[in-house]
C-alpha cells in the first residue's frame, strides 16, 4: 500500500456487508475517500423483507434502505450504482469497471455476496423459472401471487419456505418440491424442520419431499413441472430456491485464494494484505469451532463482518469470532439458530409452551455449541440470545438445568 494509513478505500458490492463497512469506516473516524460500487440500480437495501413483507403487503414493495442516498451524501460516501466491477489489478492497486473506467484504491473490500443458483434441467430458463435475490425479482414475483393462482416452488430451503408462507397469505395454491428426504436438511436440525413441515401442511401447502424434477414445459397457458414420480404439476409460476453461490469470479481472476468462497483469515484479510472480504462471499476460520472454515449466508453475519472489516481495513487486528445467528419468519412462527448445530453430538430439549421449543446442542465434551428454537418470536428470542452468550463463553452447562424451563438461562450465565 502507498503510505501506512489508507487514503482511499473502495468497497465492491453495495449490499448488507458493503454498506455496513462503508458506514463503519466513517463511524470509526476515517476521513479519506470511501467509494462503494454495486451493480444494482438502487441504494443499498435490506434483503430479508423480500421473501416476507414485500410479498404480502398490499402495495408494491419499496426498498428498505440500509443507506439512503441522503445518508450516503451526508457521510461523503460515493455510491456508484448499476456499475459492475470487472477486474482488479492488484499490482497497480486499481479496479476496472464495465465501460473501462479505472479507480485506484489503497485498500479494497470485496462484499460481492452470493447469487441464486439456477436450475439446470430441460426447459428451465430465467424466463419461466424465477429466482428471488433482488428487489426487482421480489416485485416481479409478487404479481404472480394471487387467489387461485398455483405456484410451484422448487427447493425446501429458506427462500422456498418463506415464499410458501407468503403465497398462502395471498391466497395462492402452493406445491413445494424438495429432492432431499426432508426440509432444511443442511442448516436446521431434523426435529425442528419437522415442526415447520407440519405447520406448512396445516396451512395447505402441498409438500413433496424426496422428489426430483424431470423436466419443465412452458406454453402460453402456463407451465407443467414433471416429477421423478411421473406426476405432472400444472402451475402458473415456478420459483427455484435451490441455494446461493458465492460471487467469487472477480477474486478468482485476480488470483486471490478461494475455498468455498473468498478465503480470508480471522481478520477477514485475503492472501493480499490490502484486500479484505466480508459477508456471503467469504469463508473464514471460526475460532469458536477450532478454526473450522465456514461460510455463512446470514444477515447478521454480513453486518458484523462489515463492521469488523472496516476496523481491519484501517489497520486494526480484530479477530472475527461472533457466534453465527440467523432467523426465519414463516406465518406467525420464527425459527432461530445460534451457533453451528452440526458441531453437536447430543441434544437437550427445553419445552417453552405455546408450541415453542428450544434445543441445545452439546459437543462430546459437554460444551454448548449451538441452540435452535422454533415458536412465536416473543417465546424464543430472549432464550436464544442468552444461549448465544453461553456459546460465546464456551460454557458446559448442566444438562438437567438446560432441560428445565423453570431454570433461568440468565442464572446459568452468571454461574
Ligand atoms: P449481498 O446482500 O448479496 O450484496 C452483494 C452485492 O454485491 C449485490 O448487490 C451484488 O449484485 C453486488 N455485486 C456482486 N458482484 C459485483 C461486482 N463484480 N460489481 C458490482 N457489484 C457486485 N438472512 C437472515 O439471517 N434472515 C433472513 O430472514 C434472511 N432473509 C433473506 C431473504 C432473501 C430473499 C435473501 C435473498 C436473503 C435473506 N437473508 C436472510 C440472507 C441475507 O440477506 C444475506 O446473508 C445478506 O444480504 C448478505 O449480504 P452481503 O452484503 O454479503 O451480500
Ligand atoms: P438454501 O436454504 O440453501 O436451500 C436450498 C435448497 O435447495 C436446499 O434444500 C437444497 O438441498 C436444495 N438444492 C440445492 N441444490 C439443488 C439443486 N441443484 N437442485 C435441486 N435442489 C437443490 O437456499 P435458498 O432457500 O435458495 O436461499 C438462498 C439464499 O437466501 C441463502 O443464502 C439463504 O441463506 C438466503 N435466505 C435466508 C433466509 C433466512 O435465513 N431466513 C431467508 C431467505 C433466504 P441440499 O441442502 O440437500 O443441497
Amino acid at each position: 500500500m502507498r503510505g501506512s494509513r489508507p487514503e482511499s478505500i473502495v468497497v465492491i458490492g453495495a449490499g448488507e456487508a458493503g454498506a455496513r463497512a462503508a458506514m463503519a469506516l466513517r463511524e470509526q473516524g476515517f476521513a479519506g475517500r470511501v467509494t462503494i460500487i454495486g451493480d444494482e440500480p438502487h441504494a443499498p437495501y435490506e434483503r430479508p423483507p423480500l421473501s416476507k413483507a414485500a410479498l404480502t403487503d398490499e402495495v408494491e414493495p419499496q426498498a428498505a434502505f440500509i443507506l439512503t442516498p441522503e445518508r450516503l451524501a451526508e457521510h461523503a460516501i460515493t455510491h456508484r450504482s448499476d456499475t459492475r466491477v470487472l477486474a482488479i489489478d492488484r499490482d497497480a492497486h486499481r479496479i476496472e469497471l464495465a465501460g473501462g473506467e479505472r479507480i485506484a484504491y489503497d485498500r479494497l473490500l470485496l462484499a460481492t455476496g452470493a447469487s441464486a443458483r439456477r436450475l439446470s434441467i430441460d426447459g428451465a430458463g430465467p424466463d419461466n423459472v424465477q429466482t428471488l435475490r433482488t428487489l426487482d425479482e421480489a416485485r416481479a414475483l409478487r404479481t404472480r401471487l394471487r387467489p387461485g393462482s398455483h405456484l410451484a416452488i422448487l427447493g425446501g430451503g429458506f427462500i422456498g419456505l418463506e415464499l410458501a408462507a407468503a403465497a398462502r397469505a395471498r391466497g395462492a395454491e402452493v406445491t413445494l418440491i424438495e429432492l432431499a428426504p426432508r426440509l432444511l436438511a443442511r442448516a436446521v436440525p431434523a426435529d425442528l424442520a419437522a415442526i415447520i413441515a407440519r405447520r406448512h401442511e396445516a396451512e395447505g401447502v402441498r409438500l413433496l419431499t424426496g422428489t426430483g424434477i424431470a423436466s419443465i414445459e412452458t406454453d402460453s397457458t402456463g407451465h407443467v413441472v414433471s416429477l421423478s414420480t411421473g406426476e405432472r404439476v400444472v402451475c402458473d409460476a415456478i420459483l427455484a430456491g435451490i441455494g446461493a453461490i458465492p460471487e467469487t469470479g472477480l477474486a478468482e481472476r485476480a488470483g486471490l485464494a478461494i475455498d468455498n468462497g473468498i478465503a480470508v483469515d480471522e481478520r477477514l484479510a485475503t492472501n493480499d494484505p490490502d484486500i479484505f472480504a466480508a459477508g456471503d462471499c467469504c469463508s473464514f476460520p471460526h475460532a469458536l469451532y477450532g478454526g473450522r472454515r465456514v461460510r455463512l449466508e446470514a444477515w447478521r453475519n454480513a453486518q458484523d463482518q462489515g463492521n469488523a472489516a472496516a476496523t481491519n481495513l484501517l489497520g486494526g487486528s480484530d479477530a472475527y469470532e461472533a457466534v453465527p445467528w440467523f432467523w426465519s419468519d414463516q406465518y406467525d412462527i420464527t425459527l432461530q439458530i445460534a451457533g453451528l448445530a452440526d458441531e453437536g453430538s447430543e441434544t437437550v430439549t427445553r419445552e417453552l409452551g405455546d408450541d415453542a421449543r428450544l434445543d441445545f446442542h452439546l459437543a462430546n465434551d459437554g460444551r454448548l455449541v449451538a441452540a435452535s428454537a422454533v415458536g412465536p418470536n416473543g417465546k424464543i428470542a430472549r432464550d436464544v440470545r442468552l444461549a448465544e452468550m453461553l456459546i460465546a463463553r464456551r460454557a458446559t452447562p448442566d444438562r438437567a438445568a438446560l432441560a428445565a424451563p423453570a431454570v433461568k438461562l440468565k442464572g446459568l450465565l452468571a454461574g
